[in-house]
């Protein structure tokens, strides 16, 4: 397998996977537009169609693999790169605007592609994400749904921006526990054999909840500045500041407390 990082203003943010299967070479989340370098592949599968990982896939004119219900919104991206901007500004304009693909096919849940890859519908960070596992290589693409990983930092945070639906994430996380995975590939970024990632972000996640539900009056900064003292992840994100902070951390607790709010006034 070939792991290639996108750098975003110098900083490593990104990964696109290349698999061969057998001389087929696939693509998993190709990467955004506005990073888009050729490929020699012959198919693109995407765990998610927001633009950082399945924007170029119209660059790259091949057979594109998306969730079965979201399928529309690659043929014709318009729609999503506006949706895109009003959730998260300036970085929509930076990672580029998507070209249309009529070459796109749905993933439903459960599908094993090319005989090989297996689907897993994992919805909660969005409602079209998929995570991809290849049976032969016991890896496990876990997209944006398993939080990022920052190996330089020795961090893993949510990447939960809104609308991020809590109940349907923690519910993903736990379909993941009859696969045997040998390595976990984050779309933010890198691979890591350290599986045991996966169950400690879950923990992770269901202590964020618990910070923050009684703190839903305080601001984003205010709620982060906290979480630092009881998360060292998030402690360490804090520190490094610059993208990671802007990009993941701040959008993350936003969508936390989004959710939390919304639960808490319709209950
Ligand atoms: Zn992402």
């Amino acid at each position: 397998m070939e792991v290639i990082t996108k750098y975003l203003e110098g900083v490593p943010l990104i990964t696109v996977f290349v698999v061969d299967v057998g001389g087929v070479r696939f693509v998993v989340d190709p990467g955004p537009a506005a990073l888009h370098s050729p490929l020699d592949v012959d198919a693109v599968l995407c765990t998610h169609i927001h633009l950082d990982h399945c924007g170029s896939a119209g660059h790259l004119a091949r057979p594109t693999y998306v969730h079965e219900r979201y399928t529309r919104h690659v043929a014709d991206p318009s729609k999503l790169y506006e949706a895109s901007r009003s959730v998260l500004g300036v970085f929509a304009e930076k990672f580029g605007r998507p070209l249309p693909n009529e070459k796109v096919a749905g993933v439903p849940d459960g599908a094993r592609l090319f005989d090989v890859f297996d689907a897993v519908h994992t919805p909660g960070h969005a409602p079209h994400h998929v995570m991809y596992y290849h049976r032969d290589l016991k890896t496990l693409f876990v997209g944006d749904g398993a939080g990022v990983h920052i190996p330089e930092l020795g961090a893993v945070i949510p990447t939960t921006p809104p609308p991020f639906r809590l109940d349907l994430y923690l519910q993903s996380l736990d379909r993941l526990r009859g696969l045997e995975v040998d390595v976990v590939c984050y779309a933010h970024y890198s691979c890591t054999r350290d599986v045991e990632l996966l169950k400690r972000h879950k923990k992770q996640v269901e202590a964020w909840v618990e910070a923050l539900r009684g703190r839903l009056d305080l601001t984003v900064d205010e709620n982060l500045r906290l979480l630092a003292k009881e998360d060292e992840n998030v402690a360490k994100v804090l520190e490094a500041g610059g993208l990671y902070l802007d990009f993941y951390l701040r959008f993350s607790v936003l969508g936390f407390m989004e959710y939390l709010r919304q639960s808490a006034s319709s209950s």
